[in-house]
């Protein structure tokens, strides 16, 4: 159909005057004894433009002022009556699509949590409308970082049979029928698809540092899996996972991208999308702009794991789960180090071994590993990353202890036996990272269909 976009008609000066059409669903409509007035949008700008319909010249199909009807309006481009922009005077509206009564998205503000239970419909209102708007300025500006700092877009499987050494628990991808009768779990697999156990992947990472040891820089963007069975705001079964890895870069060197590539996406949505931005400082986050503008101009803080044990353990909070040395960082302790402590993003390096992953590189100290990750205020952990072991001994060394499957790893100790090299990289969550842009609070909130424990709609 031609017609033109609604963000044209609404910024674009030399349409003054001009006839245009339009297309797109009525969002609100009023009456006076003249006049019909239309808000419409059509999904490619926040501020709605309102048709006016004179009653005298035009009669209107009363189905075209239901809310969520789909019209196409014709007329010329008028200045706005109030404030700036432009409006359009109708010379024709017709009806493409009547929206009945029952229709869930009305006028009034629905909780987040019933508009949840209406996925397919629920991107009509302002609010997804505004965070779906944000994800994809956030995604295109995040290829772009990457693209000009020469980090190659590489796709890695998403079917497996490595697990990345529970960073989650993996899903299986199977063929087998579900009564499948077998002795042994070795001679089920060996019937299946692949003729080995397989899922989908947790992490890109294994096969993005292939990838970086021959490219230099690359970056992944896909979704990654894992069947977690936690029930929190920032978990979902099926979320996308930015994993940058860099060749001949030590662990300062990966903070670096990960900050500067931060800063550089949130700058990137301050300034494309200022209206989304206003609606989200008023109606989900108040300060929520100021926030942002600290990231952008502030140094990231960066807090050694031993040291933030120190200042837990000195915290006059009470923290449900107690801290000691040794321990993983809860959510309770990420925010209280990166809400009240430094009230901004934080880097906490140098975790201990046990509880980090088997491919990070082993400190000098013999108790910590080169890892990092970056607590954001509001949601805690967004950030993951780590320079990874480039000496094959001490990588065998641990993965003896560890008791893995060498066998299964042979590629994974190929890259540090044909030309090893210092290297890291790190993994953000992207849709952690919308919710920090938009000030939503819940994951399932910014995914066009959440998957969690149980919920598959
Ligand atoms: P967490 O401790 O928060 O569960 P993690 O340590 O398992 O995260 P990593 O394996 O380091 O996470 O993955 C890198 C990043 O991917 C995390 O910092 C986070 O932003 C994101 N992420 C991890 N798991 C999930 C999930 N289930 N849903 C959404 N994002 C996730
Ligand atoms: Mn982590």
């Amino acid at each position: 159909m031609k017609h033109i976009d609604i963000e044209n008609v609404l910024q674009d000066k030399t349409l003054l005057g001009s006839t245009v059409t339009v297309c797109g669903w009525v969002r609100t409509s009023r009456e006076s004894a003249a006049v019909t007035f239309l808000e419409v949008t059509d999904g490619t700008s926040f501020t709605r433009l309102q048709v006016v319909v004179d009653k005298s010249k035009l009669a209107l199909d009363p189905e075209c002022t239901k809310c969520g009807a789909s019209i196409a309006a014709t007329g010329v481009v008028v200045k706005a009556f109030k404030g700036e922009g432009a409006e359009l005077n109708a010379e024709s509206v017709r009806l493409l699509g009547k929206c009945p009564g029952d229709y869930p998205i009305q006028k009034k503000r629905t909780t987040l949590e019933f508009l949840r239970g209406i996925p397919h419909l629920r991107l009509r209102t302002n609010t997804f409308s505004a965070v779906f708007r944000v994800r994809s300025v956030a995604a295109q500006a995040i290829h772009r970082y990457f693209h000009s700092h020469r980090f190659y877009y590489v796709h890695t499987p998403l079917i497996t049979a490595s697990d990345c050494e529970g960073a989650g628990e993996m899903f299986r991808v199977t063929t087998q029928p579900w009564n499948a009768k077998y002795d042994s779990e070795e001679a089920y697999y060996r019937d299946d698809f692949f003729g080995r156990k397989a899922g989908l992947s947790v992490s890109g990472q294994l096969e993005g540092e292939v990838a970086a040891m021959a490219l230099g820089r690359i970056y992944t963007f896909g979704p990654s899996f894992r069947a977690e069975n936690s029930n929190t705001t920032r978990h979902l079964a099926e979320f996308w996972h930015v994993e940058p890895e860099i060749a001949f870069a030590e662990l300062p060197e990966v903070m670096e991208v990960a900050e500067d590539m931060i800063k550089n996406v949130v700058r990137a949505v301050l300034e494309e999308c200022p209206a989304e931005m206003d609606f989200f400082e008023k109606f989900v986050e108040s300060g929520l702009k100021a926030k942002l503008q600290n990231i952008v101009e502030s140094k990231f803080a960066v807090l050694e794991y031993t040291e933030a044990i120190e200042l837990l353990k000195k915290a006059d909070v009470t923290f449900q789960y107690p801290v000691d040395w040794g321990c993983d960082l809860q959510t309770e302790h990420e925010k209280y180090l990166t809400e009240h402590y430094f009230k901004k993003p934080v880097f906490v390096i140098n975790y201990p071994k046990e509880i980090k992953s088997f491919y990070m590189k082993q400190n000098p100290d013999g108790k910590t590993v080169a890892a990092t990750d970056l607590l954001v205020p509001g949601i805690g952990e967004i950030i993951g990353g780590s320079e990874r072991e480039a000496d094959p001994d001490k990588l065998l060394a641990v993965m003896k202890e560890r008791k893995m499957d060498l066998a299964s790893y042979q590629q994974y100790l190929d890259l540090r036996k044909f030309g090893t090299a210092p290297h890291g990289g790190f993994g953000l969550g992207f849709d952690r990272f919308v919710m920090y842009v938009t000030g939503m609070e819940n994951i399932r909130d910014v995914v066009l269909f959440p998957r969690t424990v149980k919920n598959i709609m």
